[in-house]
């Protein structure tokens, strides 16, 4: 389904010339979702961080008003040296006076290049980033009218970016070098973080932050519940084989899962192949092709599958796993429908996905306390070598692994097999404590919000263009499961699970009743039960999170309603998975990030409305909702006082009773339009603050 964007505003006259120049010189008649937004601001001499997805179209954004520049050049830095290449070639094709300066074109070449450029016969001059660190290059740029710089790729800025590049970090001073003119950058991440640190690094003045083009209504977005690996693989095989004659990837978070997903389906008569960074480059080749030729429809693969793969017509893009982060889902889920036709793309959730995820967060990121105690360890045994598994605490090899790397690569530990050992003993100042758990807890928040994404009840397209910080969409799409599945409440899709296992709840409580000779609403209350059925604690704390369940009643009747749920929820509860309550312990010890402090400070200036923060910081309300939240859990922000109203507070606690709760859906689902996700998210937090810590209240 698509949707009109409507330009309601009177255009710019300024759009009237980019509108020429885009059909006189590019020959297209349109713009695409973004450009007109980006050039407008550009051409208003506003700073612009335009974020749109590869092919989206960026590079028209700076290439526009260079042509309508009359003052002076327009310099754009790009790091991709091929890139540059093929945009000033095809500039070239068009007639547009455009150069490249870097370490592949001959220092005559520059030379003769940078004279064009003062004399003004540039239009576009593309520089390498490590150009800037050139002394003579610098110079020559004094004697350059620049009237615009571009920043391609501009996440490279940002050490949250996947692609971040030390030449970058010195681009903040470059607007000086060259006369201070407006800054555009461009980049096609659209992690919040990311964006919120480009703004800051590239130091852009009140800058226009635009997100586009990120839509793509052709594919539908659904996400599958189950509770087992097995019924994850019946269900994928079921797909599969009703996808007739069509292609679909699935998707696996390991290279095991992988094996194992292909030779299930196999073995359930779906023909496909595996694909793995394990296997021979031949034999991915081959399958690459096969996948592109058509004789081979489907492909269990690792995220390694993808790369360069272009086939426009894949009409199923299944996970297996959920991914680390909604970026990371987006482009695997990305690769289905191509060619504008309709597509599916299918997230199977298992609540127990998320300890896989929280494994690969401990091998990457460890705790900087952790860190700084091995440390402590290896410098108390004098710099002699210590066994790892003396280092170890209980259940904690991957932990250890990341702290002894992260020792290693600040140059305070080395490590030869099993042995390791303290380089110096007076290095504990230099651990990057700060970093460490602000990587740590990056990569928690990005995983946080693919949960979210996982349990979502409401608009799957929605939630993904928020989170990219996109605007312009509807609350609901109207092309998702949620969207579908006409209402919004959990009862469609997962009743008879639910209601199967309340019913088990409640022949547990008649035993129960039957045994001390009381009641059954004396052991819980039938709302107690459903909320038990839908929420499946796995453990003590999890069960004290159910409405109606204290202390003394989890003491006495707690476990055999835990024997069931924890079998419901299928397993074991993943070994000290950061809960949002554990992890708001966490932030109170700990650093608290730049951007919450950000969010803080506007709290602190007396900004209470959600739109207004958005607005000052360029992020989404639902960012915002989400910092908030943190910042009450944290005990940052102790009131709610403003953020929601008195009334809405009373009118969700009605339904939540004083007790910290965990779903959202249901609350609103009750509530409907009363309150908003944003008054929920923050009453979740306030009360979930205020059980932890009682005394604030
Ligand atoms: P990005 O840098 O965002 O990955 P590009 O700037 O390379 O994308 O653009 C991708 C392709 O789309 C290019 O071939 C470009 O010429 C084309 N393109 C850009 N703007 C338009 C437009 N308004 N209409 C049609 N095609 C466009
Ligand atoms: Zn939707």
């Amino acid at each position: 389904m698509t949707r009109e964007r409507t330009t309601t505003v009177a255009e710019p006259p300024q759009l009237a010339s980019a509108r020429r120049v885009l059909r006189d010189v590019f020959g297209y008649s349109e713009f695409r979702p973004g450009q007109a937004e980006v050039i407008t601001a550009v051409l208003q001499g506003r700073d612009t961080l335009a974020v749109m997805p590869t092919g989206g179209g960026k590079s028209v954004c700076y290439q526009v008003p260079a042509l309508l520049e009359n003052e002076g050049i327009t310099l754009v830095v790009s790091p991709l040296l091929a890139l540059m290449k093929d945009q000033v070639d095809a500039l070239h094709a068009m007639g547009v006076a455009a150069a490249a300066i870097n370490s592949s074109i001959s220092i005559e070449d520059q030379r003769r290049t940078l004279a064009e450029a003062a004399e003004g016969r540039l239009q576009l001059l593309y520089v390498a980033p490590e150009r800037f660190g050139n002394g003579s290059f610098v110079a020559a740029l004094r004697g350059i009218r620049v009237a615009l710089l571009a920043i391609d790729e501009a996440h490279c800025i940002s050490q949250w970016g996947h692609d971040f590049r030390p030449s970058y970090r010195e681009l903040g001073g470059v607007r000086q070098l060259v006369g201070n003119p407006p800054v555009v950058a461009l980049t096609a991440t659209a992690d919040p973080r990311v964006r919120e640190d480009i703004l800051l690094r590239l130091q852009l003045r009140d800058p226009v932050v635009h997100v586009a083009g990120f839509d793509r209504p052709n594919l539908r977005f659904e996400v599958q519940r189950v509770s087992s690996l097995k019924e994850k693989s019946q269900a994928i095989a079921g797909e599969l084989r009703a996808l007739k004659q069509e292609s679909a990837i699935v998707y696996c978070g390991t290279r095991k899962r992988v094996e194992e997903v292909t030779d299930f389906l196999q073995r359930s008569g779906v023909k496909c192949a595996r694909y793995h960074a394990g296997m021979e480059d031949n034999d991915r080749k081959r399958i690459q092709d096969a996948f592109a030729r058509d004789t081979l429809r489907v492909i269990v693969a690792t995220n390694a599958f993808g790369m360069g793969i272009d086939k426009p017509d894949v009409r199923m893009v299944i996970h297996h796993d959920m991914p680390d982060s909604l970026e990371s889902y987006y482009q695997e889920a990305g690769r289905a429908g191509r060619d504008g036709e309709p597509a599916r793309c299918i997230l199977y959730y298992s609540p127990r996905d998320r300890s896989l995820r929280e494994f690969f967060i401990e091998i990457a990121h460890p705790e900087a306390a952790r860190v700084v105690e091995v440390y402590r360890a290896l410098a108390a045994a004098g710099g002699e070598r210590v066994h790892v598994r003396e280092l170890m605490r209980e259940d904690d090899e991957p932990g250890i692994n990341a702290a002894v790397q992260a020792l290693v690569e600040s140059g305070l530990a080395a490590r030869r097999g099993w042995q390791v050992s303290a380089i110096r003993l007076d290095g504990e100042a230099d651990i990057d404590t700060a970093g460490l758990d602000a990587h740590r807890e990056h990569s928690f928040a990005k995983l946080d919000a693919m949960e979210d994404y996982a349990r979502s009840r409401t608009c799957l397209r929605a939630r993904i263009l928020a989170y990219f910080g996109d605007t312009e969409h509807e609350p609901a799409c109207g092309n998702c499961a949620p969207c579908t599945a006409g209402t919004l409440t959990p009862a469609e899709t997962h009743a008879a699970a639910e209601d199967d296992l309340f019913q088990l709840l409640r022949a547990v409580r008649r035993d129960l009743a039957n045994r001390d000779g009381v009641p059954p609403f004396v052991v819980f209350s039938d709302a107690t039960l459903r909320d038990m059925a839908r929420n499946r604690p796995r453990n003590q704390t999890e069960m004290l999170r159910v409405s109606g369940v204290g202390q003394v009643k989890m003491e006495k009747y707690g476990e055999p309603f835990l024997a069931v749920t924890k079998a419901a929820a299928g397993g074991p509860a993943p070994a000290a998975g950061p809960s949002l309550y554990a992890r708001a312990e966490a932030r109170k010890s700990g650093v608290m990030g730049a951007t919450l402090r950000e969010t803080l400070s506007l709290y602190k200036d007396g900004i209470r409305d959600i739109n207004e923060m958005a607005r000052a910081r360029a992020m989404a309300r639902s960012t915002i909702a989400g910092h908030l939240a943190d910042l009450l859990l944290a005990g940052a922000i102790e009131h709610l006082d403003g953020l929601v109203p008195v009334e809405k507070v009373a009118l969700i606690r009605e339904v939540t009773g004083d007790r910290p709760f965990k779903e959202l859906g249901p609350v609103k689902e009750r509530l409907g339009d009363q309150v908003t996700y944003e008054d929920l998210h923050l009453v979740r937090a306030y009360v979930a603050a205020r059980f932890n810590n009682p005394t604030t209240s």
